[in-house]
């Protein structure tokens, strides 16, 4: 039977690659994941936008600046954004690199989600006593 999840280390932060997409490998279903740095100073270098895919951001640590439909705005460790599917959308370091994950999902197909879509079993982990 194969298993039901995925396990990856993706080692320090600090030494992950530009960009790493992550669906294939981890066989995600109804998400692609990636995780990303740019060097400070930098930048993407085109700006894009999606056909069905939200996208949400998460800085990680570093500064930068978010550019979506012609507004840009500061971002740092912590930041949170979501860009609709056509937005149009880019990101940049500041004077630290930036480093954040990519989530991206089909824009309007959740429809459950935490406390009604997770269910609690009887199951016990090691740490949890019985
Ligand atoms: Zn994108």
């Amino acid at each position: 039977m194969a298993k039901n999840y995925s396990f990856l280390e993706t080692g320090k932060v600090s030494a992950w690659g530009n960009k790493a997409f992550f669906k294939d490998q981890m066989g995600f279903t109804g998400m692609e994941f990636s995780l990303n740095t740019i060097p400070a100073g930098k930048g993407n270098d085109f700006v894009h936008s999606h056909k069905q895919n939200e996208e949400m951001y998460l800085v990680l640590s570093g500064n930068g600046i978010f550019y979506v439909d012609g507004e840009e705005f500061p971002v740092q460790e912590g930041s949170v954004v979501r860009v609709a599917p056509q937005a149009e959308r880019a990101i940049a370091a500041g004077d630290e690199a930036i480093v954040y994950i990519c989530v991206q999902a089909t824009a309007d197909s959740l429809t459950q989600y935490t406390m009604t879509d997770g269910v609690i079993v009887d199951t016990k982990a090691s740490w949890m006593k019985l």
